[in-house]
């Protein structure tokens, strides 16, 4: 059955069998029992499916990796710790010390830093680039070595909406990896699969668990790139000496493979079986949560587009938005509950405006149930330099509000008592 996204919210990732559980039991269980020592040789060997050790596969978590899989379109989905450790394991599946990652600088402040400063000092360079920017100049920046082209679908906190079409050009033209960060979009808006993406990736912390309970990533293995020959992927088509002379290349689900066998094996930062759970559940709810959001949040930008304290708003569903046309044709359902405004003044301006605030609290968080809002510049993006600030979308007044799925008028009265005490 072709079931719609909404259906496959509730019930994709678990199916059980008479008598069993309706919902995926948490299997806290680190090891697995056999009969036979075949059997397990066979696991080992990858020869058959089955669980013997969950830092490699758990129950629990194959019942979320297997709804987002669906969600996604994907062959195979990998659910790990956090959102970064997904993008690092994702990265690290693919590249290696001389390789380089051309990515969007306008990412997430965590991304920014990984693949600004850590990947450096493991030999991986990361070349920059302003998504805006023409296709030739991003087009540039991509030579022998570069192994991935690394974007999101809307951007966390710039509120830059892909151009999913001029990436996946670039992209083809080189026969290199597409990769999107859908954090912020889900796949109830935008399912980049559809758009091209090669690998899709989520910090399942954000909308998917909904509710700030489970920190979560997963990436999902599209299924639609061919490593086999390309000469950018020697390490899927030459034997993996580490896992009996596998060619990942040769295998059906190629990346998603690599990704567990290889780097899950190695690395670990796995998701626990708990958060799995807590995911898992989450997702149900999605599409109904995401279409509130939305909702929420077009009320909430129409109004602060009109208040005289404020001098600019982001939100892709506002018609003067920059992005308000490539939202049309990539987000035509929903624009999400992520907006970022600037105070008119300085930043103990945005202080006050914030202290104020009684229903919307101060957190880190995005993308949950509850509304809540942050300044990045003193802190998710305080590491980064005045210059970097600027590339990265984040100018000093900039208040970033997530906006929940309580009721709207509550969240606006929120906001017009708190702007009054500027
Ligand atoms: C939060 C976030 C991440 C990092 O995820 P964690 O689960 O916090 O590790 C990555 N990308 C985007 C777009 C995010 O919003």
């Amino acid at each position: 059955m072709n079931y719609k996204l909404d259906t496959l919210c509730v019930q994709a990732g678990y199916s059980p069998k008479s008598g069993e559980a309706r919902i995926p039991p948490i299997v806290q269980s680190t090891t697995y029992a056999y009969d036979s020592t075949q059997d397990m040789a066979d696991l080992f060997d990858l020869k058959r499916d089955g669980y013997f050790y969950t830092r490699l596969a758990n129950p629990t978590v194959a019942a979320f990796e297997g709804k987002v899989a669906a969600l996604e379109g994907g062959v195979c989905a990998i659910g790990c710790a956090s959102g970064m450790s997904a993008i690092t394991l994702a990265i690290l599946t693919v590249a290696g010390a001389g390789d380089n990652i051309v990515c969007s600088q306008a990412v997430y402040g965590g991304t920014f830093n990984l693949l600004g400063t850590t990947l450096p000092k493991l030999g991986i360079e990361c070349r920059f680039f302003d998504p805006d920017a023409p296709a030739e100049q991003i087009d540039r920046l991509i030579d022998g070595k570069t192994r991935l082209i690394f974007t999101e679908t809307i951007a966390n906190p710039a509120i830059v909406v892909l151009d999913f079409d001029k990436f996946a050009n670039i992209a083809k033209k080189h026969k290199v990896l597409f990769a999107v960060d859908n954090t912020l979009a889900t796949p109830v808006f935008c399912r980049p699969k559809e758009w091209g993406a090669n690998l899709i990736i989520h910090s399942s912390s954000k909308y998917l668990d909904g509710h700030a309970a489970a920190l979560g990533g997963v990436i999902v293995d599209a299924g639609n790139f061919d490593f086999k020959g390309n000469e950018r992927y020697p390490s899927f088509n030459i034997p993996d000496e580490s896992y009996h002379g596998l060619v990942y290349a040769d295998l059906p689900v190629a990346f998603g493979t690599k990704c567990r066998a290889q780097m899950i094996r190695d690395i670990g930062a796995i998701m626990s079986p708990q958060n799995a759970f807590i995911s898992y559940i989450g997702c149900d709810t999605l599409a109904l949560r995401m279409e509130r959001h939305s909702s929420n949040a077009k009320k909430v930008a129409a109004y602060l587009s009109k208040h005289p304290k404020i001098e600019w708003i982001k939100h892709p569903s506002l018609e003067d938005n920059k992005y308000h046309k490539l939202a049309k044709k990539y987000l035509p359902d929903g624009q999400g509950g992520m907006m970022s405004f600037g105070i008119k003044g300085d930043v103990k301006k945005c202080a006050v405006f914030m202290e104020a605030l009684k229903l919307i609290t101060q957190e880190t968080h995005v993308a949950d149930v509850r509304s809540c809002v942050l300044h990045p510049a003193s802190t998710t993006h305080r590491q980064l330099s005045e210059e970097d600030l600027v590339k990265a979308g984040v100018p000093h007044n900039l208040v970033r509000l997530s906006v929940g799925i309580e009721n709207p008028e509550d969240i606006i009265a929120d906001l017009e008592q708190a702007l009054k005490q500027i």
